[in-house]
């Protein structure tokens, strides 16, 4: 049983003057993330490295899974602590080391001596030296191979001294909280929230807004949002949902616009809804969408041109350049799918048209447009006054 870890985190971008501002974030985060797990956890930060000690019996499993959950960590290496500093305890340490943690010793391997603590008796390249060779002596059947190892066996000789050779695949990114936040448009679909993820992964937080239309859509349909909510809530931290009713908006586009315009119109005003709600939230700076290019036809680059001419504020397009399969597979990977998978009808899907148009103009939208003019200020304030704050998931 690992009673450490060592969490790798991307040099770029962490350089510089704000290297400790995302390294004070991550900490937070990889504490924040463990509070769920059962167990004890001490994180903390010694030269440039993130180290989680565990300080009680703990479930491995879930603490590698919550881990992986803090976006900025790249991998998690659970390593093993030395107590005794001397150096024939220290490669017998390593011998031990590699009877543990492999069966099969048939295997080519390099050691990787760190020498933090520069008064350590050994040097570094004589450590690499003196470690393998007991390896070779205690188990024949390795051998060494220093340009493509199939094992590397990292020793770092700090304050203290451990040793590790697993790296556990992390999600990547930046922590959250270094890069302000955005408002995404959640929808219950695939792409929306594998949407949220890919820039909440940059170190955004989010907050989220959902178009209803009771009664043509049902709670359950709002209640699929919320679970969906909750499950980016694991990574991205605390969610503030608006749900909004937009039922009267969109019968009036219903009523008075032609219907192959339907979606963009819709579209547009569900933009310029998020777009207020968006200047209404602290630091929140851009919209995201789970749009990709021709992925249906209010996505085709003119539906696109026009749908964005609405907004007048930066939208994140993050997964503009995606195939469906590629997000569906993101969607599964992130655990979002299971949801997204259920049947329950979307406001969109029920006031679309037949044959939408795929190449709008947007002079020509502008001009449907106006025949709301009458009723869009009212209706738009009213959905405003609609707004229904969920709050997914913790700080
Ligand atoms: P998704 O899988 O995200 O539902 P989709 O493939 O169904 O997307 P559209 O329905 O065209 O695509 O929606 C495009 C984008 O508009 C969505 O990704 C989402 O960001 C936003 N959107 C659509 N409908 C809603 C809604 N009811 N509430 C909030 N946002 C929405
Ligand atoms: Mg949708």
């Amino acid at each position: 049983m690992f009673h450490a870890f060592l969490l790798k985190y991307a040099e770029i971008g962490l350089k510089g003057k704000n290297r400790h501002v995302f390294e004070d974030a991550l900490v937070k985060e990889v504490a924040h993330k463990l509070e769920k797990v059962e167990g004890e956890f001490e994180v903390s930060r010694i030269n440039g490295r993130i180290f989680v000690q565990t300080k009680s019996e703990y479930d491995y499993d879930e603490a590698i899974k919550a881990m992986q959950k803090v976006f900025g960590v790249v991998g998690i290496c659970p390593v093993t602590q030395i107590e005794d500093q001397e150096p024939e305890a220290v490669i017998k340490a390593a011998v031990q080391f590699i009877a543990d943690n492999y069966k099969d010793k048939n295997f080519s391997f390099k050691v990787n001596t760190r020498r933090a603590n520069k008064g350590y008796p050994v040097p570094s390249m004589e450590m690499d030296a003196r470690v393998g060779e007991a390896i070779l002596n205690a188990f024949p059947e390795t051998h060494v191979d220093v340009h493509n190892p199939e094992v590397v066996l990292s020793i770092e000789l700090r304050a203290e001294i451990f040793m590790y050779s697993k790296l556990i695949k992390g999600a990547g990114g930046l922590p959250l909280g270094t890069n302000g936040r955005a408002m995404l448009l959640l929808s219950g679909g695939f792409d929306s929230p594998v949407a949220g993820y890919m820039i909440a992964r940059r170190g955004v937080y989010m907050d989220a807004v959902y178009f209803n239309a009771p009664p043509y859509t049902s709670d359950r349909a709002k209640q699929k949002v919320i679970d969906l909510a909750e499950v980016l809530s694991e990574y991205c931290g605390k969610i503030r949902l608006h749900i909004i009713n937009f039922t009267d908006i969109q019968m009036a586009i219903y009523q008075k616009c032609p219907h192959d315009e339907l979606t963009i119109i819709m579209r547009r005003y569900m933009m310029k809804i998020a777009k207020h709600l968006a200047e209404n939230t602290k630091d929140c700076l851009g919209l995201v969408t789970g749009e990709s290019i021709g992925q249906v036809a209010s996505q085709t680059m003119k539906s696109l041109y026009c749908t964005d001419d609405a907004a007048e504020f930066p939208v994140y397009r993050p997964l503009i350049g995606f195939d469906k399969q590629d997000i569906i597979d993101k969607a599964e990977e992130i655990g979002t799918a299971d949801i997204s998978i259920l049947p329950y009808e979307d406001c969109c899907t029920i006031f679309v048209a037949k044959h939408p148009v795929t190449k709008p103009n947007l002079n020509v939208i502008k001009c449907s447009e106006q025949r709301l003019n009458e009723v869009i200020d009212d209706l738009m304030q009213k959905a405003i006054e609609t707004d229904e704050v969920i709050v997914v998931g913790k700080d």
